[in-house]
């Protein structure tokens, strides 16, 4: 039983949903930068990208082949071939030197200009050409064996895109095919969102760098790595501010250092709870403001939101599993926020759970392995759900959310998983 005072201070705290839209009322996107090709994956496009120059930029051949003129061709077939003069030969990358007039055919390679005077090609197959046999002498004639229209593997310019035409339209997510798009019309840099820095820092006594030896008492530093790596995964940059011991000043170094760096949000881990140690609420009310400190979700109920110094500042629980999923939940969006991103949502499936689980009324988010089945989704947990078993969590690729509320979800029912791996079909 909770006695009537914790029921009441239950109340007060957030639910997931009233935190995120805290936390998301306080972000606004980066201003823009000018970035190269690459490093604008993933990003949001500012401007439109507007056609300068039509695609393709000129009328070419989609067929190793024979340009000619259709109308000397129309009685032409298997049984009846057109014999024709080839009087030029013309590769990808150089226009044509001749006109092909009637009676006449010049040898052209996929890419390669349609010449002056043809209005079709006929693909070498459809020809008397040997070129299976590796004989590559232009002929002087060529026997044609069928039919083709005007336009007929003709790739017309301008039939892709034409210039002054709208390609990607402003606040686009660019992808690969984007970025090619964008090179094929000239473009070698692209004005998206800059990239959010995001601070990392880790809290606690406890900790030693991954490459020290652990002595009594000591555990390695995971959750920076973890933490980073998320950022990464979110299209951010991870500033490593390294560990703080477990006092005011301690952390107070370490995020002035953050300051310096010029980071646009910072991420902290552990410090948050009630415990004698936990100083990162006491730092952010004297120098900064704390918005919230609790959210009723499981796991990572303490969940510390507010500024540093004007800058949003996000305290994560210090357990490695309630710091990746209280990451998720509210850094992860914000990270995408900041990047000027409008979705800022994983993909979330319905699925039967196939086992029974308990929870204790938070909204919980409990570690699964769904697989898709020939209706829809199956989804069962990834076993022991305590809050430090990483174990757990690199198996599972989708966290299972149980509503606020609900205690017993039995085997069959269904839920909503949100997936969290990276590709977004199973
Ligand atoms: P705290 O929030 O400080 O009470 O920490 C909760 C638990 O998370 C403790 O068992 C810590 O040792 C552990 N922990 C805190 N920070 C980290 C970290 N950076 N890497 C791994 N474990 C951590
Ligand atoms: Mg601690």
């Amino acid at each position: 039983m909770m006695s009537p005072d914790a029921v009441m201070r239950k109340n007060e705290d957030l639910s997931v949903a009233e935190a995120l839209a805290q936390v998301l009322g306080h972000i606004q996107a980066l201003p823009p930068e000018d970035a190269g090709l690459l490093d604008a994956l993933d990003r949001v496009l500012v401007d439109p990208v507007i056609a300068g120059d039509s695609l393709p930029p000129f009328a070419n051949s989609s067929m190793d082949g024979y340009a000619l003129r259709a109308g000397d061709v129309a009685p032409a077939g298997r049984e009846s071939p057109v014999t024709l003069r080839v009087v030029a030969d013309v590769p990808a990358g150089a226009p044509s030197p001749v006109e092909v007039t009637s009676g006449t055919a010049a040898r052209v390679m996929t890419g390669a200009p349609l010449p002056a005077g043809a209005d079709a090609v006929v693909p070498v197959e459809d020809t008397d050409e040997k070129w299976r046999s590796r004989v590559r002498a232009l002929p002087e004639q060529v026997s044609i064996y069928r039919s083709v229209r005007a336009g007929d593997y003709v790739r017309m310019a301008g039939e892709d895109i034409s210039a002054g035409e709208q390609v990607l339209e402003a606040g686009h997510v660019l992808r690969p095919q984007d970025l090619g798009v964008m090179a094929s019309l000239g473009y070698s840099r692209a004005r998206v969102v800059r990239r959010p820095r995001v601070g990392i820092l880790a809290t606690g006594n406890e900790l030693v760098p991954v490459t020290a030896a652990l002595t009594p008492g000591k555990i390695r530093n995971s959750n920076s790595y973890a933490q980073a790596a998320q950022v990464l995964a979110a299209g951010g940059e991870p500033i490593l501010l390294g560990v703080a011991e477990d006092t005011e000043q301690g952390v107070r170094a370490r995020l002035d250092s953050a300051l310096e760096l010029g980071v646009d949000l910072i991420v902290s881990s552990a410090g948050v709870s009630v415990g004698a140690y936990d100083v990162v609420k006491a730092v952010l009310e004297e120098s900064g403001s704390v918005a919230f400190w609790r959210v009723r979700m499981r796991p990572g109920k303490p969940l510390a939101f507010g500024t540093y110094a004007e800058i949003p500042y996000i305290g994560l629980p210090g357990n490695p599993v309630s710091a990746m999923v209280s990451f998720e939940i509210f850094a992860r969006p914000a990270i995408l926020a900041l990047g000027g991103h409008q979705k800022l949502r994983r993909p979330r499936v319905e699925v039967t759970l196939m086992e029974s689980i308990r929870s204790d009324g938070r909204e919980s988010y409990v570690r699964g392995i769904v697989t898709k089945v020939e209706r829809g989704y199956e989804a069962l947990t990834t076993g022991s759900q305590g809050s430090h078993v990483m174990s757990s969590m690199v198996k599972a690729n989708a966290l299972l959310i149980v509503p606020e509320g609900v205690t017993e979800v039995l085997s069959g029912s269904s839920l909503t998983a949100l997936m969290i791996d990276r590709a977004e079909s199973i």
